[in-house]
């Protein structure tokens, strides 16, 4: 099974620019689709963290990437994360760039962060795609991953300064023709995001002030993920079903 994240990824860019977007418009064709209204804060961290533990924010405890002035570690949630737990059954499972820490975590996958593990200029977030990418095909052919999750942070951090704007389709194209290199290699194949994005004014969650040090503020966090599934046959309607979903896929 092959789980790949786009952080903040939004139907409401992927629909009206479908014809750029052939990888997602496939995987929609041959597998089902759907908006993930999230019961939970759409906040990075507590959402990623929740999709691959299982567990609601006040149980796993993790809310933000920074704590006091500390970086919070993997070391510091104490809860076990879905790879922990099939690692330990025997499948043979991967992780890359999965953000719910900064760095981006990985699992048994030697990579090294771009940019630190913050991206934010454009040419980071590029390099970030490409590398996350070369890796992931890496780890598939030599590896060959009973379950591979791997994430891009890319469109969270542009969309925050560049909502509305061609320049975020052209970023959204860019992780759909990722998406197209790695999915033959598995018939499995999930596509989710932690939270939607919206326009600043509308979202009902201010992750930024309105003014920083990189511009003003355009997006911020929506409610609503999406979420694509090709012979995932279970049932998702929140970031904790992922969860369940993979963990009975591989330990029925
Ligand atoms: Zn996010």
């Amino acid at each position: 099974m092959l789980v790949i994240g786009v952080d903040s990824a939004t139907w409401d860019v992927i629909l009206p620019n479908l014809d750029r977007l052939p990888n997602f418009r496939q995987l929609m064709e041959e597998g089902e689709h759907a908006t993930i209204h999230l019961n939970q804060k759409p906040w990075s961290p507590e959402v990623w963290c929740t999709m691959f533990t299982g567990l609601p924010p006040e149980e796993h405890g993790h809310h933000d990437f920074v704590v006091n002035g500390e970086i919070v570690r993997r070391e510091d949630i104490k809860a076990d994360f879905i790879w922990d737990i099939l690692d330990r059954a025997g499948v043979r499972v991967r992780a890359l760039n999965v953000p719910f820490v900064v760095p981006p975590y990985c699992y048994k996958v030697d990579f090294t962060p771009v940019a630190g593990g913050v991206p934010v200029e454009q040419h980071e977030l590029l390099e970030e795609i490409e590398k996350v990418t070369e890796k992931a095909l890496e780890v598939l052919e030599n590896d060959a991953p009973e379950l591979f999750i791997l994430a891009y942070t890319a469109l969270d951090k542009l969309s925050h300064l560049h909502w509305g704007e061609p320049v975020l389709v052209d970023f959204y194209q860019r992780v759909d023709t990722a998406i197209g290199r790695l999915i033959p290699y598995d018939d499995e194949v999930m596509v989710i995001s932690d939270h939607g994005f919206c326009d600043y004014d509308a979202a009902p969650v201010r992750t930024l002030p309105k003014r920083t040090p990189k511009g003003e503020i355009k997006g911020d966090h929506h409610p609503d993920a999406i979420l694509i599934k090709k012979n995932i046959p279970c049932e998702i309607r929140q970031p904790a079903d992922v969860f369940h979903c993979i963990k009975s896929r591989f330990l029925p």
